[in-house]
Formats: structure tokens, sequence, C-alpha cells
């Protein structure tokens, strides 16, 4: 970023200016500093120059990404019964393409993650896979990374790179009979996050 380099060192410094330094006419500068002007990098006061707003293209991303809400992000979830056996469960992977499912109770809260590893492990055994219920299985509450409605993409991204996990439940908390039980509203995975992205680069 040569012209962002050239404000920096010369704030403040008109457009004249900056064209000169760049060997280039001020019409030819003229949408590369309104693009920077409109994006917040720059600061343009009339009859002065430009100023270094503050904000590097690098700031400009992690402010994106720290606003976009998992709320915005999320995806649906494959949910299955604590009862289901680990062959349904496969079943239910090929079914409805996906590498994670969320195991919840008869009330409908969350009470488990079954990933493909952890169903591969027990097929891989002598265990009569349709006799086995996922329960035995899962990784299981309260040993669950999860993220809720109001947490930002880079929450949810940077949960799934310390964890070394594919998928967040995204949970609401309900209290069931007194006790804090949670809903599972949605999931983040990496693909989520990868989509998210794309969409980024795409601006
Ligand atoms: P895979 O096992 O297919 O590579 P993961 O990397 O997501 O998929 O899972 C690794 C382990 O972490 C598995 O035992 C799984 O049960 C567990 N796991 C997956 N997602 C979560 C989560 N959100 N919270 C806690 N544990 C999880």
């Amino acid at each position: 970023m040569l012209i962002v380099d050239i404000v920096k060192k010369h704030e403040p410094i008109t457009s004249e200016e900056i064209a000169a330094k760049l060997n280039i006419t001020r019409a030819a500068l003229r949408p590369d500093l309104s693009i920077l002007t409109m994006a917040g990098i720059l600061e343009a006061r009339p009859r002065v120059g430009y100023f270094y707003a503050g904000k590097n293209p690098k700031g400009l991303i992690s402010e994106k990404i720290r606003s976009i809400k998992v709320s915005e992000i999320k995806a649906v979830p494959v949910v299955i019964r604590e009862e289901t056996s680990v062959y349904d469960a496969i079943v239910t992977l090929f079914l409805e393409d996906v590498g994670t499912l969320f195991v919840v109770q008869e009330d409908g809260s969350l009470c488990g993650v079954v990933s493909r590893k952890d169903l591969l492990k027990i097929a891989i055994g002598n265990a009569d896979i349709k006799q086995v219920p996922v329960s035995v299985v899962m990784t299981r509450m309260p040993n669950l990374v999860t993220v809720t409605l109001d947490e930002s993409a880079y929450d949810a991204a940077r949960k799934i790179v310390e964890h070394q996990v594919d998928a967040l439940p995204v949970i609401r908390p309900k209290e069931v009979d007194g006790k804090q039980k949670y809903e599972v509203v949605g999931k983040v995975t990496k693909t989520t996050i990868t989509k998210l992205f794309v969409e980024l680069g795409k601006d």
C-alpha cells in the first residue's frame, strides 16, 4: 500500500503532493484516494490534506470478523437422540452429508457431540454397532466446546482452532425443571468459517 505509506510518512499531505511522489496525475490517483477514504484508512481534511486514520487493512479485517455474529453465519445442525445406535448415526452422517452429529436428550437439550472418528473407532472394533448407542462413544457435557448466538465469528473460529474440533454447537440456555440446560439452535463448522472467508474475500 504505497499511498498509505506515503500519507503515514508525510501527513498532512495533499493529493497533488501524493501524485507527485508517485509520478502520476491527480486524476489517476483520485479513485484510489476515494476508496481509501471511504474505507476509513485515510481521512481527508479540506484545505489541509490527507491523514492516516489509523486503520490498516488488517485492522479492518479483524474488525469485520469480530463484528459478524454467530447468529448471522450459523448453519443447520444435525441432531440425534442419545439412544440412537452407532450404526444409525453412521447412516445419518451419509444421508445428511455432515461430519459431526449433535446428541440430545429426550427434552431436546444438548448432551454430546459425536464425530466421524468417534464412530470409526467403535466401528473397527468388535462391537455390534447396531446395539451400541452413540452415548457410549460421544464426547459429553460439560466437556463440550460451544458458542452462543451473540458471540462473534472470530470467537467461533478461535475455539475451533484452539480445541482442534471440526464443529461447535450453537446453544441457547434454557431452564428445564429448575436445571440449566442448552438447546441446540445451530452449528458453526470449519465449512461455515471457510464460506465466510470466501464471502469476505469477494468484497
Ligand atoms: P474427527 O474426530 O472426525 O476428526 P473432530 O476433530 O471434530 O472430528 O473431533 C475430535 C474429537 O473431539 C472427537 O472425539 C469428538 O467427539 C470431539 N469433539 C468434536 N466436536 C467437539 C466439541 N464441539 N466439543 C467437544 N468435543 C468435540
